[in-house]
C-alpha cells in the first residue's frame, strides 16, 4: 500500500535559504535569476529550456493563476501584473514552510531580510550568519592586522547573537582541500596584514586568503552554534572539482571531539560522498537543497540517492532559494513529491512500513533541523 503525502501533514523547516526579491523583474532579469550561470546563454536561447524552467511553466504557472505550461512570455508578464508581494505571497505561503533558516551574507541589502521573509510567508523565520561577511565588513572598519582575531571575534559574537548557525563558503572562496588545522595566531596575523593591505580601501573587499578563510572558519567552531557549508555545485564563481567533501575528512576528524554540528548543503553531484560522511561521522549532516529545482523531473533520483547510506537523523530539507520565490516554493513541493514516490515505492513494495515513513519524512522535513537549530529550545 502506498501512503499519498507523506509530507502533506509536515510544514517544512527550510534550514537553508536566502530571501526573495521584491522588485518586478524582466524576462531577462528573471533567466538570470533562475541559473547558476551569470551570463545569457547563446542568442536566442532561453534559460526556460531547463528542467528548472519547464518546472516553473508546469508547477508555478497555476499559483499565479495561469494554466500549466504556460509560455514564458505569459508567465513572467502576469509575474509583473500581479507585482512582487503579491507573486511573493503567494509562492512562500503555498510553499508550505514553517520556519526558515534565512542566510544574510548574500545580496544582503537586495533581498528580504529574515523578518520581511516572516511577514510575507507568514511563517517564522532565523537569521543564519555567514562567517567571511562579518570579515569583510571589519575590513570596512578599519581594522588593523595586529587587532583582526580579537576584532573578529567580537564582531561575529555580535553578529551571530539571534542567529541559529553559521555558514562557511570557504568552497567558494579557496575549495575544500583546505588545512584542517587551526592557524596560528602569527599565521593569522601576517595572513589578515596581507589582506588587508590589499583590500583596504576596496569597496567590495573579498576574503580569500586561506588562512585568514581558515580562522574565521575556527572561529566560528569555537561559538559552537551549528555551521553550513557551500558543498557541490552552484554559481560559476566556485571550482566544482574542489567542491567533493570528502577533501574536509581531515577536518571532520578534527571538530569531531568538539560538540559543533556541520551541515554540508546542496552537495549534488557529490551527494553520496556526503551520505557516506553523514554516516561515519556523529556530528556531520546533509542535504540536496539548490539540487532539487534544477533536476526538476529527476528530483525523485537524487532525493534516492541522498536516502542511501546518510542515516536518516542526517538528512535536512533545504531550498536554497535565493532572489526568486519559485525557488522557494518548486524547492519544498518537488521535495515533498519526490520523497513520495521514492519512499510510496518501499512502502508498496512492503519494504518500508507506512509508520515508519511517515517518522522519517517528519524527522527529515523538520524535526532535524528542529533537533541541531534548537529551535524549540
Ligand atoms: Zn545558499
Amino acid at each position: 500500500m502506498r501512503p499519498d503525502g507523506l509530507l502533506d501533514e509536515v510544514a517544512l523547516v527550510d534550514h537553508h535559504c536566502h530571501g526573495v526579491i521584491d522588485a518586478t523583474l524582466d524576462r531577462q532579469q528573471f533567466e538570470l535569476l533562475a541559473t547558476e550561470a551569470d551570463l545569457p546563454g547563446p542568442t536566442g536561447s532561453t534559460f526556460f529550456d531547463t528542467q528548472l524552467g519547464f518546472a516553473v511553466r508546469r508547477w508555478c504557472a497555476p499559483v499565479l493563476d495561469l494554466e500549466s505550461h504556460v509560455t514564458p512570455e505569459v508567465y513572467v508578464a502576469r509575474r509583473a501584473e500581479l507585482g512582487p508581494v503579491e507573486v511573493n505571497r503567494r509562492l512562500l505561503r503555498a510553499a508550505g514552510v514553517s520556519t526558515f533558516l534565512v542566510d544574510t551574507g548574500y545580496r544582503g541589502d537586495e533581498l528580504l531580510t529574515p523578518a520581511g521573509m516572516a511577514a510575507t510567508a507568514e511563517a517564522d523565520a532565523r537569521e543564519v550568519v555567514r562567517l567571511e561577511t562579518v570579515a569583510e565588513h571589519l575590513v570596512h572598519r578599519g581594522v588593523t592586522a595586529e587587532r583582526f582575531a580579537s576584532a573578529y571575534a567580537e564582531a561575529l559574537d555580535a553578529a551571530a547573537a539571534s542567529a541559529v548557525g553559521l555558514k562557511s563558503i570557504i568552497a567558494y572562496r579557496y575549495g575544500l582541500d583546505f588545512d584542517s588545522a587551526r592557524p596560528s595566531e602569527r599565521e593569522v596575523r601576517d595572513a589578515a596584514g596581507r589582506w588587508l593591505r590589499r583590500d583596504e580601501g576596496a569597496a567590495a573587499p573579498r576574503l580569500d586568503d586561506p588562512v585568514v578563510l581558515r580562522h574565521v572558519l575556527w572561529a566560528g567552531v569555537d561559538l559552537g552554534l551549528p555551521v553550513q557549508f557551500h558543498v557541490g555545485f552552484g554559481d560559476v564563481d566556485l571550482d566544482l572539482r574542489r567542491c567533493d567533501p570528502l577533501a574536509m575528512t581531515g577536518f571532520f576528524r578534527a571538530t569531531q571531539p568538539l560538540g559543533v554540528d556541520l551541515l554540508l548543503l546542496h552537495c549534488y553531484p557529490f551527494h553520496r560522498q556526503a551520505g557516506y560522511l553523514a554516516h561515519v561521522f556523529p556530528h556531520v549532516h546533509m542535504d540536496v537543497g539548490l539540487a532539487v529545482p534544477y533536476v526538476g523531473a529527476r528530483a525523485a533520483a537524487v532525493i534516492a540517492e541522498s536516502l542511501e547510506l546518510t542515516p536518516f537523523h542526517k538528512l535536512l530539507y533545504s531550498s536554497d532559494a535565493a532572489g526568486l520565490a519559485e525557488l522557494h516554493y518548486l524547492g519544498a513541493l518537488l521535495f515533498r513529491r519526490a520523497f513520495d514516490e521514492v519512499v510510496g515505492r518501499w512502502t508498496g513494495d512492503g519494504l518500508w512500513s507506512i509508520a515508519d515513513a511517515r517518522r522519517v519524512a517528519r524527522m527529515i522535513g523538520a524535526g532535524n533541523a528542529e533537533r541541531v537549530y534548537g529551535l524549540h529550545r
